[in-house]
């Protein structure tokens, strides 16, 4: 009797003063991600009232940043990858984007569709081709991608960055400053692709002895070929990410990009080895190696990580914005 009237007693308490605590907690919860659904609409709305020209196979296409970015991370990125990999690819280039308006780099546009300058983009149209029967499936998970992150950019010092992206890289990133220029939050950082959790890491060139010299000698006339090949290639140094930062042959240093340029390799993380009858380069991750590594996102985000971390590991030192 005693017990169950302490029960009751207990439960009163709890009505008494617990339950408004806890209700109060549930309610400005709920009125949190109220909030937040409202920031994120408002955002929608600046972003689909933001323009942007494109220059799209010689047609300069004025659109807006939202549907453009759905064309962007469509382009760049596989749609199966991890929602948290395409919301930071949707970062990326929403940041890229906004980091190139200005810049004039092309005439009447403020990018480009071609990736190997601005970044990749396609239309509905090529979409719709490319995903046939997916089409509705993989345009609306890109789509949502873009659309909850809505507003949202990397800025260094307030200002968008140069948002770098490449498609893998083996162990670590690379320094800009061994590509382009030294900028605070491009520095080499580790990136988790293996052979193991990436077949496609590691990819081969044959190159002949003989196509190896004239190639060579085209560039580098006074390079000394004369001998057998067994002898051609000297000392190789490497950047911080062990990456190659210049390669001798035939007594002269090549840089390793003026090497992955010549022989079409994917990256600059390679070696060359003569095998008796051929040369053959060994070459690691797809890309420059710069910034963010997609395979690397979609690596981080299987293991958990959401888009902030992972935005956060491959831009150190960047915040993220939202559009004011
Ligand atoms: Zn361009």
């Amino acid at each position: 009797m005693l017990r169950k009237t302490l029960i009751i007693s207990y439960a009163v308490l709890f009505v008494a003063f617990a339950a408004p605590f806890v209700y109060s907690v549930l309610c400005s919860a709920q009125e949190k991600s109220r909030d937040a659904e409202q920031k994120n609409e408002q955002q929608l709305q600046a972003e689909l009232s933001r323009s942007i020209r494109l220059l799209d196979q010689g047609t300069s296409l004025e659109m807006d940043m939202h549907s453009y970015l759905v064309g962007v991370v469509a382009a760049e990125m596989p749609a199966l990858f991890p929602h948290e990999a395409l919301k930071a690819q949707a970062v990326a280039a929403r940041t890229y984007a906004m980091y190139c308006v200005g810049l004039e780099r092309h005439k009447n546009a403020d990018v480009c569709s071609y990736s190997g300058c601005c970044q990749a983009w396609m239309s509905q149209d090529a979409l719709r081709q490319r995903w046939g029967a997916d089409y509705d499936k993989y345009s609306s998970m890109v789509s949502a991608a873009v659309r909850e992150t809505a507003g949202e950019y990397l800025g260094y010092e307030g200002q968008p960055v140069l948002a770098a992206f490449h498609s893998s890289s083996a162990g670590a990133t690379e320094n800009s400053a061994q590509i382009w220029n030294a900028t605070p939050y491009l520095i080499s950082v580790p990136s988790p692709e293996t052979e193991e959790n990436l077949p496609q890491l590691i990819s081969h060139v044959k190159v002949a002895p003989l196509d190896l010299r004239d190639t060579i000698l085209s560039q580098y006339p006074h390079a000394d070929m004369s001998g057998a090949p067994e002898g051609w290639l000297g000392r190789l140094s490497e950047t911080a990410s062990g990456r190659v930062d210049s390669l001798e042959i035939g007594a002269v240093p090549v840089p390793g990009t003026k090497l992955r340029q010549l022989f079409s390799l994917r990256s600059t993380d390679f070696r060359l080895e003569y095998d008796g009858s051929d040369f053959v380069f060994t070459v690691a991750g797809y890309g420059h190696g710069v910034g963010m590594s997609q395979y690397g996102a979609k690596l981080m985000a299987e293991a958990g990580a959401d888009y902030r971390s992972i935005l956060a590991h491959y831009y150190p030192q960047t915040s993220l914005l939202h559009f004011s």
